[in-house]
């Protein structure tokens, strides 16, 4: 990601900002296009996890749908030239504002996750003589084994609609004209790497299909969510995520019909690799028991380590790695006047010196888009390379 000339080009740029390699984004893009359409699956990018412009571009090309969690992503995946019949909707909090807003660009569907909102995008969409096609997002009680700040497809969590409450939505899904009821949808999570999590929900996914067919339901997709997990800890040797591995345990263990298609929500994996904040430091304070390097970027430029505890790698541009004989530990910070603004403690590098250009790497998802204007910081920018 960093070869010389790169650490060169970024010598004479102001920091802090977000570096982006669009080439190693491209070939992540290639091999999940290329792993899901051997088995005919299609993938919706969760746009949440980054927005910038270059990658929604980026991402669009290769042909991927859209995920949404706001009324605003979808106008701006609408925007940025993903196909409406690719757009989908989800979200615990969708004000009537943004289901309009969605009924009006006449999306592919909404992924609800309450009784309530099925009654209300019921009456929206009546009142505008449409038609709105839901999934219902269920909550399949699988633990995700990540991190509990992370975690979503437990019965305790906000999200989905509980397996006891089924009865309650089919019924609404039968009483409401202005639905049209097309699959279910699940995510129980996200940074999961542990495919045993996958099978768990394959089988859940089996068993809640079986439940609505018994009824009477068709269903035409199966949505299996996003939360496919990277490697934060080794970065360059994992730099594109094991998307054969993952599809095949859908293939093999989902139970598909004929006519059913097999949709996704990917929103980590295909971003995170392929950018790194980049920061200088600005002071190295030599405490009697700390050393800590003072970064020009903190918690208002990536909030991860600070919000939930994530381990990203870091690394020092300025100085090789290699004939490294003089590694110094160093607490990681941040300039903002919290004291929970600290990248990572004891984090080992080469003695490093004021100036010095740092990398935080895997920052491509969950990063930017949290950036906030917290101290009046002023709002961080991208660079890119292979545009
Ligand atoms: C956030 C989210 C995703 C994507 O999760 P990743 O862990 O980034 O893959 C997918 N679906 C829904 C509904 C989400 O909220």
């Amino acid at each position: 990601m960093f070869n010389d000339n790169v650490i060169d080009r970024f010598q004479g740029l102001e920091t802090p900002f977000y570096y982006y390699d669009l080439d190693l984004l491209r070939r992540t893009l290639a091999a999940c296009s290329e792993a899901a359409g051997k088995y005919g699956f299609h993938v919706h990018y969760a746009m949440k996890a980054n927005f910038d412009e270059q990658v929604l571009k980026a991402i669009q090309s290769y042909g991927f749908g859209a995920d949404c969690v706001s009324g605003n992503e979808v106008l701006a995946a609408l925007k940025y030239g993903f196909s409406k019949d690719k757009v989908v909707f989800a979200g615990v909090g969708k004000s009537d504002k943004e289901i309009i807003a969605a009924l009006d660009a006449d999306i592919f569907c909404f992924n609800v996750e309450s009784v309530q909102e099925l009654e209300v995008i019921n009456d929206l969409a009546a009142a505008r003589n449409k038609k709105a096609r839901v999934a219902i997002r269920i909550n399949p009680n699988v633990d995700a084994h990540t991190h509990h700040y992370i975690t979503t497809g437990l019965d305790e969590n906000k999200f989905g609609i509980n397996t006891w409450q089924l009865n309650d939505v089919a019924e609404k899904l039968r009483s409401s004209a202005s639905l049209e009821f097309v699959g279910i949808h699940f995510h129980v999570g996200s940074q999961i790497t542990d495919m045993e999590v996958f099978r768990s929900l394959c089988v859940r996914i089996n068993e809640i299909q079986t439940w609505f067919e018994d009824r009477g339901f068709t269903i035409k997709i199966l949505n299996a969510g996003g939360g496919l997990g990277v490697n934060y800890h080794s970065p360059d040797q994992n730099n594109i995520a094991d998307f054969d591995s993952y599809f095949k345990v859908f293939k093999d263990f989902l139970n598909v019909k004929p006519g059913q298609e097999v949709h996704f929500e990917l929103g980590r994996v295909l971003v995170a690799q392929s950018s790194a904040l980049i920061s200088r430091v600005l002071y190295v304070k030599n405490g009697q028991r700390k050393n800590f390097l003072v970064l020009d970027a903190g918690m208002t430029e990536l909030i991860r380590p600070m919000l939930y505890q994530a381990y990203h790698q870091i690394d020092n541009l300025s100085r090789t790695p290699e004939n490294v004989t003089d590694a110094v530990k160093y607490d990681v910070v941040g300039p903002i006047c919290e004291s929970t603004d600290c990248f990572r403690k004891d984090v080992e590098l080469p003695q490093s010196y004021r100036g010095d250009i740092i990398a935080v790497r895997t920052a491509g998802a969950y990063g930017q888009v949290m950036a906030s204007g917290y101290n009046l910081r002023t709002p961080i920018q991208s660079v890119y390379s292979g545009e």
